[in-house]
This record gives C-alpha cells, structure tokens and sequence, in this order.
C-alpha cells in the first residue's frame, strides 16, 4: 500500500470497481451457514451458541483482509481496516449479525459482509485511506430473545442504557447479561475497546423489507430517514352482561365501542395516505374474552409511523378528542414515542453519486430516495455521527421470513455504493 494517494473521487471509484460479486455471494451463503435452516431461511437469535459460531468465523475473515478485531462492552464486534492517519476517529460501516427465530440471510448479515467486501476491495486495489474504516456487527438488532432491540448500537451510544438492558431475559429465563458474559468470554483473544468511541461518519447498508424499491424497478434507494413511531393503549370500559338475556339498548358493551372509534382511526389514515402515515391496531386483550359475555372492557394498542412528525401530532390530536367525547368511558396513554430520523444531506448527496455510478455502469436506473418503515442500528447511531443508509430491493418485500431475498446483481449493486462512499468519506481529513 504505498502507491501515491490518488483523489478521494478516483479512489472511491476504484474502491466501488474491485467489489468482487462472487466473493460477496460465497460470504453470505458462509455466514447463512450458521443458523442455516432446511426451508433456506436462517435461525441464529442473538448470543445463541450458533450466534457466538458466527461471530468466530466473522473474526477469522476480518483478521484474514488484515483487520484488527475488537469488541465493547455490549459484545459488538469491529473490524478495523488502519488508514493513514490512525488518530483520526473512523468511518464505521455494518449491520447486525443476529436473526429473527426464523428469519433469512440478509437482514443484518448483508450489511455486515458488504462492509468486509469493501476492506477486500480496498485492498485489492491497493488503496490507503486517510482515516481507518471499521465494520461493526451489532449484538441484538432484533429484539426476539431479548428486548429492546437495537440493544448493541444504543448501548454504543449511549452506555448508561447497558445496564437497563443485562436483566432482561429470554424465554428459557437465561438473562441478557449472562449471556453477554459468556459471549465475551468465548473471545478471549479479542481486545475490548470503548463504547461511545468518536466516529467521523457511519453508513448502513440493508435490504429494504419493503415493496417500494422492486415495484420501481430501481436496484438502489437512498434512505433520507427513519419514521417516527408512537404507541398507545386505549381502555374501553362496559358492563359485562348475559349475551342472551340482556337487551340491546340496554347494554354498556366496551366492544360497541371501541370497533367504531378503531374504524375512524382507519379513515383517518385512509385519508392521509399521501403523507403516507401507517396504522396497526395490532393487539387486543377483551374481559372476559367469553362467547356469551358481552365484553366489559377492551383495551387494544394503536401503533402509529410517519416520517413527519406534524402528521403523528394530528393523528394524535384526533385520538384523544375521539377518546373524550367518550367521558369516562375510554382512556387512551401514550407508553412509547420515537422522533423521527432525518439523515443529513451532504451525506444523501454522497450516496446518491455513489449509487448513480454504481447503477449507471449496469445501465440501470438512477437511484430514488425513500424513508425506512423499520428501525435500524443507524438510527441510534444517527445521535452519534453524521450516520446514513443504502437499501437495496427485497424480493415482495418480504422479510423476517426464510423466503427473504434479494438479486445477487443488487446485492453486487449495494455494496459498490458502499464501498465508493465509505472510501470517499475515509479520504476527508474534516
Ligand atoms: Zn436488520
């Protein structure tokens, strides 16, 4: 590695040219190894001991490009490409390497081998960037054996939150910080290194899990956000009573009742679907959830996303108007919000050159921005540094199910934009 540096533009495309498709599809069938399951789906939960298999064999390709390896306090594990000027805090890149209890083989693990795609290519194409370039795989994106999710990023973070994480516990009752424990016990050649270490710029790469992309036809997408979400739980109260004997108008049945204010919270996001405002009522507890009882309460959740906030505060304005005019009848609480995430421009404007010559040299089309409706690691990251994220098509947009899949040409795709904006942001000395 001691050819002249060439400009940062030249060497991020060069870096984009060396993206080798063949090794980064033998990489995802690797890792899919671990955790593969017959139907082709993949099964590897956070910290399972196929999990910790996983991490080693991740460990020994990193060291193999040249990397040093290190994890934190929360288990994340990095792998650390050295620039020219090793004082000066990282480039991060990566993604999650834990699963859904039946998921596929590109949630998470696409983002992490892509960033280890890149080290190849960079050295393949004998280049040193000025700022070293680190590939993180974060512990505990999903959230299914322990939650939260996005435990691993949002300890990063902001480390006070670990220790509100090390008691929870999976349904085996083995807790999250036993767990954690033996993950880094089973490392001990891995130095640890900080949480909330300086990091100059951070980008994800991830498959959409969407429609958007595929119905468009566009192999890249260049996410300018992360939705906001809000929760609540609505309580409708009634009387329970006999089902057959008790007249109709003579009833306080709470199911009359909330199954019509659920159907005006409908409409109301039928009519903002352009702002593109989603709405799932998605549980429901009913006393006494009897055939012949009329129901004495209903209590069910609202979860509500946006993008922009001003259309969440509406949407939460008419709820709790809907709710009073019930009297005492109905109470609604709000027990989660999240604001949204906007990623900062000069950082779309980076992807989107990197993306436009990656799908220009294919001869396919330009690449469009849209929003995420998931989470993702980014979004704690976001808090953190300038943080942005690539999404490539996911096949009906499906995931969090052993049918996930991607065309292995946007997978190549992806990660060639990856690797010209990491490397473009590795040469910027500021
Ligand atoms: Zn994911």
């Amino acid at each position: 590695m001691n050819q002249p540096l060439s400009t940062s533009a030249t060497s991020a495309a060069q870096a984009q040219d060396h993206v080798d498709n063949a090794r980064l599809q033998a990489a995802i069938a690797a890792l899919a190894a671990f955790g593969g399951r017959p139907d082709g789906g993949v099964s590897r939960e956070t910290l399972t001991e196929v999990d910790l298999a996983s991490r080693r064999h991740l460990i020994e390709q990193a060291r193999a490009l040249g990397c040093e390896v290190m994890v934190d306090d929360c288990a994340n594990l990095f792998f650390r490409r050295a620039g020219q000027r090793n004082d000066l805090p990282p480039v991060l890149t990566g993604s999650h390497g834990d699963t859904q209890p039946v998921g596929g083989k590109l949630d998470g693990a696409y983002g992490v081998l892509a960033g280890l795609e890149v080290i190849a290519a960079l050295n393949d194409a004998g280049i040193e960037t000025i700022r070293p370039i680190e590939v993180v795989a974060w512990t505990n994106e999903e959230g299914s054996r322990f939650g939260p999710g996005t435990m691993g990023s949002s300890a990063f973070v902001e480390p006070s939150r670990l220790a509100g994480y090390l008691d929870s516990v999976d349904k085996n009752k083995v807790r999250f910080g036993d767990a954690l424990q033996t993950a880094l016990a089973s490392t001990p050649d891995v130095p640890r290194c900080a949480m909330q270490r300086p990091m100059s710029a951070c980008v994800e790469l991830h498959i959409e899990q969407g429609p958007v992309l595929e119905r468009a036809g566009i192999p890249l997408g260049v996410v300018t956000g992360i939705q906001a979400v809000r929760w609540f739980s609505v309580t409708c109260h009634g009387m329970m009573a006999h089902a057959g004997t008790t007249p109709m108008d003579e009833r306080r049945d709470a199911m009359a009742a909330a199954v019509p204010l659920a159907q005006k919270l409908y409409d109301f996001a039928a009519a903002e679907a352009a702002s593109q405002l989603r709405l799932t009522l998605g549980r429901w507890q009913v006393a006494p959830n009897s055939v012949n009882t009329i129901p004495g309460r209903v209590e069910f959740t609202v979860d509500m996303r946006c993008v922009d906030d001003s259309v969440l505060d509406r949407f939460e304005a008419f709820l709790r108007a809907e709710v009073a005019a019930a009297g005492e009848a109905m109470e609604v609480s709000r027990f989660f919000q999240r604001e949204p995430t906007h990623f900062p421009a000069p950082m779309l404007k980076l992807i989107e050159e990197a993306a436009t010559r990656a799908s220009a040299q294919a001869g396919l089309p330009a690449p469009m921005a849209l929003t995420s409706g998931a989470f993702h690691d980014a979004m704690y990251v976001a808090d953190h540094c300038p943080t942005a994220m690539i999404f490539v098509p996911s096949k009906n947009g499906i995931s969090h199910n052993a049918a996930e899949a991607t065309d292995p040409r946007d997978l190549f795709l992806g990660v060639q934009a990856l690797a010209y904006t990491v490397t473009a942001l590795a040469n910027q000395e500021q």
